[in-house]
């Protein structure tokens, strides 16, 4: 089994189509295991859905396509999202409504828990220092944690019996091998990558070597950013692409 790990694709369509375009270099995937946040910020939240559904894939909800539907209120958002996150609504169709409303909050893979924020609380916990991530470790029953949500790609390495873990850089094109311990490991963010590289983050996970492997893909985006201009979204919004920000 191979798997494509992609997570906060936020409506940006340039940048989850050259994700999917490295994958198919890379000898594609069986599936594409999607983090949560679809929606939300960028410019083609309907085309990003279309192109999703068109492959075989797991998803599960983030704050941004809670908020998109209406499930969640925006005025737990900062005003630039909430903008977003309305704009978006009257883009969605009520087939798109209601594809975002049934995702899972937790989903498993085999021996991956997926959640966008974390296990504990999916929607809204940024799982990325020490405390939380041993908070999570009886929220989980396998042996790895995917999450998304801070846009920032690690691999944490986590020791049950010492309860102690080390988040560790999530090297760029050099496999890293699944250990008997637990880890959790974010692969950063399709659409809007916030570690100061403004190219698209996701990770590949090979079944039969035990791997999981971390790229970063260049994508068009003067283009994203034109057409959020055109649809009236936050200036921050578009600046922030430029910069990984
Ligand atoms: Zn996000």
């Amino acid at each position: 089994m191979r798997a494509a790990i992609v997570a906060d694709i936020h409506s940006n369509l340039e940048a989850f189509q050259a994700v999917l375009d490295d994958v198919e270099s890379r000898g594609g995937v069986d599936e594409v295991w999607c983090l949560g946040d679809l929606v939300g910020y960028g410019p083609n939240p309907r085309e990003v859905i279309a192109l999703l559904r068109q492959h075989p894939h797991v998803c599960i909800a983030g704050n941004h396509d809670l908020a998109a539907t209406g499930k969640i209120d925006t005025s737990l958002f900062n005003p630039n999202a909430a903008a977003a996150a309305e704009w978006t609504r009257r883009q969605l169709t009520p087939q798109e409504v209601l594809f975002l409303n049934q995702l899972s909050l937790v989903t498993s893979k085999g021996d991956f828990t997926l959640a966008h924020g974390s296990p504990r609380d999916p929607i809204w916990e940024y799982l990325v220092s020490e405390g939380t991530a041993l908070a999570n470790l009886e929220h989980f029953q396998t042996r790895y944690l995917l999450v998304g949500h801070s846009h920032l790609p690690f691999v944490c390495y986590m020791d049950e019996s010492s309860m102690k873990c080390a988040f560790k850089e999530f090297p760029v094109g050099e496999p890293v091998q699944l250990e008997e311990g637990r880890l959790v490991i974010n692969p950063g963010g399709v659409g809007q990558p916030r570690d100061r590289d403004p190219t698209s983050s996701y990770a590949i996970y090979d079944g039969e070597q035990g791997t999981i492997c971390h790229y970063r893909v260049p994508y068009d985006i003067p283009v994203t950013q034109e057409k959020m201009r055109q649809a009236g979204l936050p200036e921050r919004l578009i600046t922030r692409l430029s910069h990984g920000l």
